[in-house]
């Protein structure tokens, strides 16, 4: 580890008064009960290991790795410990004696590349059609691969039409927006862009969809390679032309987060200042834009559960925007999810790389819908979409997950 990158670790590590404040909100603590596995815990870690007191051992590493980044431990904490950002930054400093493997470094290539990324998800779906899947999995070759996990977790790829680069308003147009596609989005779930991009025309914005965008960079950036994040993030920047735009708006809280963030984690560089300030969320964009007079909402009389996305409620800050969106609807029963401050254990690729304790942090919202009894439960996230969709397949809950704004274009007539 570079000299001065241990010196800023320990130094930030030490604002960490230990005050132990943050560990009843830390999803991992709450289900170990192990201080290693609490926020304090690995703040003392990374500062242990950035100081020379440890070295890296899997122990070490593993403690480090099983964090969620949920940032529910920073909006709590007094001193403005920065957990994640440690955590990402450790993540990155034990990365560079590894080597990226054949796998991550195809998924490097696929996310970094607009026209990679289209194909994959034809691919994908080229694949699934065929029988490629099925043999894949049958023969063991998935197994092999260590696509087990995903190939169990993830669902059928849906039809993957392309998105054209500009659709126009309906009307007189009241603004323009730039459309942040998200990889995950993309190959899972256009159904919720193409509603989103509705919604926006419906009101009277013009939407455009740069098509040299990739990926936010977020999985990079959590998962101990911020130089190819920083790459995406450039990438991004120069394909969103910000001048004739009011906002850059994203359908999935995690990528909005991240976009977010590109001002502090590219602080100075040209153009990421006036990009990150347009970012928005879908949800918030809606709430604050002026409907048309007489714009109709048909009325909704079916119980809808609302989780918060962990990217929404900690990274955005952000806890008013979906409700208030989906109150527009009349007669819509609405109900928070009971336990949104806990992370429901997707978490990006957490869900793979970790599912036990994914399943773990499900099941507790398993048991809470099974009470609350919805017709649908809304999430404002993709990866959150997944996770909630396979456990309730997996326990034969009924309940219908959907994103917001996508409940909001079926009763938009
Ligand atoms: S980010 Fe979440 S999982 Fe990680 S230490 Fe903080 S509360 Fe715990
Ligand atoms: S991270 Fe913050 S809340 Fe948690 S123990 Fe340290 S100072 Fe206290």
């Amino acid at each position: 580890m570079r000299i001065d990158h241990k010196a800023k670790l320990v130094s930030d590590a030490d604002r960490c008064v230990m005050c132990g404040l943050c560990s009843p909100r830390c999803p991992t603590y709450l289900k170990t009960r192990n201080e290693a596995e609490s926020p304090r815990g690995r703040v003392a870690l990374i500062n242990a290991l950035a100081s020379g007191q440890l070295a890296v051992t899997a122990r070490l590493q593993a403690h480090v790795e099983s964090c969620l980044l949920c940032r529910a431990c920073e909006a709590i904490c007094p001193s403005g410990v920065e957990v994640t950002a440690l955590v990402d930054r450790a993540r990155a400093e034990m990365a560079t004696d590894r080597h990226r493997s054949l796998r991550q470094r195809v998924f490097d290539l696929v996310l970094n590349n607009p026209r990679w990324l289209r194909l994959s998800g034809k691919a994908l779906r080229w694949g699934e059609h065929s029988g490629l899947r099925a043999l894949a999995r049958y023969s063991g070759a998935m197994k092999a691969a260590g696509l087990n996990t995903a190939d169990d977790r993830l669902p059928e790829i849906p039809a993957q039409p392309r998105l054209r680069r500009y659709y126009p308003a309906a009307g007189e147009p009241r603004g323009d927006v730039a459309m942040f596609r998200g990889c995950a989005t993309a190959v899972f779930d256009m159904a919720t862009l193409l509603d989103a991009t509705h919604v926006l025309n419906h009101l009277g914005i013009n939407v455009h969809v740069p098509p040299d965008q990739v990926c936010c960079g977020a999985l990079h950036q959590h998962n101990g390679a911020p130089e190819i994040a920083d790459s995406m993030a450039q990438k991004n920047v120069r394909a969103f032309d910000q001048r004739n735009i009011d906002a850059i708006v994203s359908v999935a809280s995690g990528c909005t987060a991240m976009l977010a963030d590109y001002e502090t984690l590219w602080h100075g560089v040209a153009g990421t200042p006036a990009f990150a300030s347009k970012v928005t969320d879908i949800n918030r964009f809606l709430i604050q834009t002026a409907w048309p007079a007489g714009t109709a909402v048909a009325p909704l009389r079916k119980r809808v559960a609302v989780h918060l996305p962990c990217s929404q409620a900690f990274g955005l800050r952000d806890t008013t925007s979906t409700v208030e969106l989906l109150r527009k609807i009349p007669d819509v029963d609405l109900v928070a999810l009971p336990g949104n401050e806990i992370c429901c254990g997707a978490a990006g690729s957490h869900m793979l790389t970790h599912s036990d304790m994914a399943d773990a942090l499900l099941a507790d919202k398993l048991a809470e819908l099974t009470k609350i009894a919805p017709d649908i439960l809304v999430t404002s996230n993709i990866g959150c979409a997944l996770h909630f969709r396979h456990g309730l397949k997996k326990a034969g809950l009924d309940v219908e997950v959907l994103h917001p704004v996508a409940l909001l274009r079926r009763q938009m007539t």
